[in-house]
């Protein structure tokens, strides 16, 4: 076991953050969560407070913040479209002075720091598969930019204070990552065809569904945030982490039917402005950096995620009956 350090992770009651704080603790470390609830919940971590090493924080990133740790991952960010648009201003000050106050403390501690970027600095791609040399497509003034350039300001910020202040940095560029733990309302396509499916309403396909995408397994995802935070100084990223198989939203609605038997049908919306019609990473360096690739195939992260979610809407309507 490497030597216990204490560490900060934002938006560690959210859905990837609580299973960061989750590994980490279960590697010995300590876990010091901050989180504003904003997309997230004490429900997340709940089976972790029991844990002497676990402590919660409610605490807004875009104010300052005042600890001693040896290492920063900042996950704070609502990531789903819903919920990000649903207060733009907030979203870009989240990712923006979220990431100032963050590299600010790390500066003062002389900590590493790991910030959850995103696909969504590719925008919608004129590259495909995207590399990490690839500078993206972004409209910066339509209803997505808030994410997508708040993002992209905060990588700005993060090679800044590397060039400026000599700060250990890693930026993840994280592609779509689905799992338990998603929020029933939270959105985003996996999490919405799942429960579509199993309460046998219409799945809900924006546009022709022929756009893509490359879904990687939560816990795939975990591993590559810990192998990039571990990596010699000398290593900042951008780095690409997402599973290359590449699906369009038809057929993961297909694959969805299939894996749930359920007798919804399709059901076609309008596309959201501003979608990109492709996206698959290019991991050439993930594997040769961190040995890592994703372990988990769609149908078998599919398949237990269905069955969170099922268990989930089980206990909704047990509920509602009692
Ligand atoms: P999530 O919405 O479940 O988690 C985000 C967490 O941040 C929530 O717990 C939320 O309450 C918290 N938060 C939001 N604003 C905050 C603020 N101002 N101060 C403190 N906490 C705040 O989303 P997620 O899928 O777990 O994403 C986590 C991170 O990974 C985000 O930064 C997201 O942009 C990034 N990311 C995720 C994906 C994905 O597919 N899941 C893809 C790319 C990037
Ligand atoms: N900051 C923080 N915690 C710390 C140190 C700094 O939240 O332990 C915040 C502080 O509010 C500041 C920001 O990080 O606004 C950037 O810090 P930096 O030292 O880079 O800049 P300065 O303090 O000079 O503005
Ligand atoms: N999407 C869809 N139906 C839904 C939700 C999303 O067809 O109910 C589509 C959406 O238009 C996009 C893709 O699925 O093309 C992925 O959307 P998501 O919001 O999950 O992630 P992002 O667009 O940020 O990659």
């Amino acid at each position: 076991m490497q030597h216990p350090k204490r560490i900060l992770v934002t938006g560690g009651a959210g859905f990837l953050g609580s299973f960061l704080c989750e590994r980490l603790l279960a590697q010995g470390h300590e876990v010091i969560c901050v989180d504003n609830f904003f997309t997230g919940s004490r429900w997340n971590v709940a089976h972790l407070l029991s844990n002497p090493a676990f402590e919660v924080i409610r605490h807004d990133v875009t104010f300052p913040l005042y600890m001693e740790v040896d290492e920063i991952y900042n996950l704070a960010c609502p990531a789903s479209p819903v919920h990000y648009q649903h207060d733009p201003v907030q979203t870009t000050k989240t990712s923006v002075h979220g990431a100032i106050n963050m590299l600010g403390l790390a500066k003062r501690l002389n900590a590493r720091i790991l910030q959850a970027s995103t696909s969504e600095v590719y925008g919608d791609p004129d590259v495909h598969p995207q590399q990490e040399g690839y500078w993206g497509n972004v409209n910066p003034i339509g209803p997505r930019s808030c994410y997508d350039e708040g993002k992209r300001c905060a990588e700005t910020l993060f090679f800044d204070y590397w060039r400026q202040h000599s700060l250990r940095i890693k930026v993840a560029r994280i592609f779509n990552t689905y799992g338990p733990r998603m929020r029933p309302d939270d959105g985003r396509v996996i999490s919405n065809f799942i429960v579509q499916a199993l309460r046998n309403e219409p799945i809900t396909v924006y546009g022709d569904g022929e756009q893509t995408r490359s879904f990687c397994y939560v816990d795939d995802l975990i591993t590559g945030l810990i192998r990039l935070m571990e990596t010699p100084d000398e290593v900042t990223g951008p780095m690409n982490l997402g599973n290359p198989g590449e699906f369009t939203m038809l057929e993961l609605a297909e694959l969805v039917l299939e894996l749930t038997g359920s007798r919804s049908e399709i059901h076609h919306l309008p596309l959201p402005v501003d979608d990109p019609k492709y996206r698959r990473p290019d991991i050439a360096l993930a594997r040769s950096t961190c040995d890592w690739e994703p372990q988990t195939q769609l149908r078998e992260g599919l398949g237990k995620t269905i069955a969170y979610f099922d268990s989930l809407l089980a206990s909704e309507r047990s509920t509602r009956l009692a």
